[in-house]
């Protein structure tokens, strides 16, 4: 099994009935870089900014932000880099620090992700200024994390304009087509999809937090894991609304939560549409071995049951027959 896990190491992502998919990588820590590099992919589908900012008594300046944003280029080779803005609070901590949103009784419903960002422009415009002149040598895109509404979406795009503004009165370089998107990872931002997706140029899911906002259960406390569900009905419906808003208004949308990372999924997130899956690159190969064994014809009307199926009792009995005749 190992070893033809590594022979899969330059093998495309194929389906059987020859579909490409997109394999990207999540990246948090520099070790994560390391092991993309061994493993091969079609890019970094999630960089987490906040190991930049944590540990350590003050926020990075521009400068230094651009710095490690070109390292990170460098080191995809020219493979297209999506960048995640600032996501602080609930799980993301600043250990031992006042700056942020932490000390709120309910920090998983507080000032969290693109909100956090919005209340602190001088922040947010720095970051964005760090990723515009990156964009200037290599593809990037740069990811809104936890919107809830298009609104949020239209006032970070405002503050793109903003940093631009300042990068042409400095003559500083940018891709001026720079695209911008959001991730769906809040139950109403994936029912109201449709509306967010007019005004970003990607979607992504992530699932993390997606389950936990929908199932009402603490990604990081134990007591309430056993809930923890990525195939519940309820979400399987929130994911199968954002692919199917991404597909009606014409822009591509991937997913980067846990869940595109484990194979018991593939079959059933490539039956619902998914082509781009990021994920830890640890996963990687065991997601590409399962796609090159899959037929998408035979995946139709399986993927339709479960989707048809409203008790999460059932779904366990249903995977294992989307997973069937697996080599
Ligand atoms: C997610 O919520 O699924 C996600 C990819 O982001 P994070 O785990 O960093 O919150
Ligand atoms: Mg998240």
């Amino acid at each position: 099994h190992v070893r033809e896990l590594k022979s899969l190491r330059g093998a495309r992502a194929e389906t059987l009935d020859g579909t490409r998919i997109q394999l990207m990588a999540n990246i948090e820590l520099p070790e994560d870089l390391k092991l993309y590099q061994k493993t091969g992919g079609d890019g970094i589908g999630l960089y987490r900014t906040e190991f930049l900012y944590m540990n350590r008594p003050d926020f990075p300046d521009e400068d230094e932000q651009h710095e490690r944003y070109q390292e990170l280029l460098a080191a995809a080779d020219g493979a297209p880099v999506t960048i995640r803005t600032l996501d602080l609070g609930a799980d993301k901590r600043l250990r031992g620090s006042d700056r942020g949103p932490e000390d709120a009784r309910n920090p998983a419903l507080g000032l969290r992700g693109i909100r956090y960002s919005l209340s602190e422009p001088n922040t947010f415009l720095k970051q964005l200024r760090a990723l515009l002149r990156a964009s200037a040598d290599a593809p990037l895109r740069i990811m809104l994390p936890l919107v809830t509404t298009a609104q949020e979406v239209l006032q970070a795009q405002q503050m793109v304009e903003v940093a631009k503004q300042t990068l042409d009165a400095r003559g500083q370089d940018y891709d001026p087509a720079v695209p911008i998107g959001a991730m769906i990872e809040v139950p109403s931002a994936a029912l109201t999809a449709h509306q967010i997706a007019r005004h970003v140029d990607f979607l992504s899911i992530g699932t993390n937090d997606l389950i936990q906002y929908t199932l009402a259960i603490d990604r990081v406390d134990d007591h309430v894991n056993y809930l923890y569900d990525p195939v519940h009905p309820s979400v399987l419906k929130l994911i199968s609304n954002t692919l199917q808003a991404g597909q009606r208004i014409g822009i591509p949308v991937s997913m980067c939560g846990e869940m595109a990372g484990d194979p018991q999924y593939t079959r059933l997130l490539l039956g619902l549409g998914l082509r781009e899956f990021s994920m830890h690159p640890s996963t990687l190969l065991e997601v590409k071995r399962v796609i090159t064994r899959t037929n998408l014809r035979d995946l139709k009307g399986r993927t339709r049951a479960f989707m048809q199926n409203t008790d999460p009792g059932r779904a366990p009995d249903l995977l294992r027959r989307l997973n069937a005749n697996q080599g």
